[in-house]
């Protein structure tokens, strides 16, 4: 596998790139991932880098973001965040991968069982992370089923994964009103935002 040149970061198309990495999800899930020779990688992207796709995901430990899409050195902007969610300094992350170094897909990907998803339903409160669970607040509030607050916590996984998907789709709201550069890229055409979900039990990614 060569690394990602500028020649062949512009010549994807938006629905190739997502068609590779629901390819390269496919091929980690039956275990066939491609042979990489990754120094001849690093020697290949020495003197730049053209990344394919950008992926807003969690710092959750089962989600290396390369090995479940089965990709290497210089594919992928990576963004790791407890519970993806932006702020300015992630968008502006954000822009630079998609305005200055060519990125055309943006993926936001959530996954199940996550731990700051359910420190928010649980109202959990630690140091900064009480701050930073209040970003996810908004998803918790707005699954209105179950109404029993006893059935509202990280004890029902259900639940939570329920509000992992709404913190996605709000998650990619916030992109669109928090940043002028990608909302304007988006209605250009020159990126696609799209949320997707992996599940921690399989190693799948769903694309929403
Ligand atoms: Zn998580």
């Amino acid at each position: 596998m060569k690394a990602q040149t500028k020649e062949s970061q512009s010549a994807l198309s938006q629905n190739q790139i997502i068609d590779l990495l629901k390819k390269g999800n496919l091929r980690f899930l039956e275990n066939q991932t491609l042979s990489r020779n990754l120094q001849q990688q690093v020697e290949e992207t020495s003197g730049g880098q053209f990344p394919f796709a950008t992926v807003l995901s969690c710092i959750d430990s089962r989600i290396p973001v390369e090995t479940i899409f089965d990709q290497g050195i210089g594919d992928l902007f990576s963004v790791r965040i407890a519970g993806n969610f932006v702020n300015d300094d992630i968008l502006g992350s954000m822009e630079f991968a998609c305005k200055l170094a060519g990125s055309k897909v943006l993926v936001v990907l959530g996954h199940t069982a996550c731990g700051a998803v359910k420190g928010a339903c649980d109202g959990a409160e630690l140091g900064k992370l009480t701050g930073m669970l209040e970003k996810i607040k908004p998803a918790v509030k707005a699954v209105t089923n179950p109404v029993d607050a006893a059935q509202r916590t990280s004890a029902n996984l259900d639940f939570v994964n329920e509000v992992a998907v709404k913190n996605v789709s709000f998650t990619i709201d916030d992109i669109r009103s928090g940043s002028e550069v990608l909302a304007e890229m988006e209605n250009n055409g020159e990126i696609q935002i799209v949320g997707a979900m992996y599940e921690v039990a399989t190693g799948k990614v769903a694309f929403l």
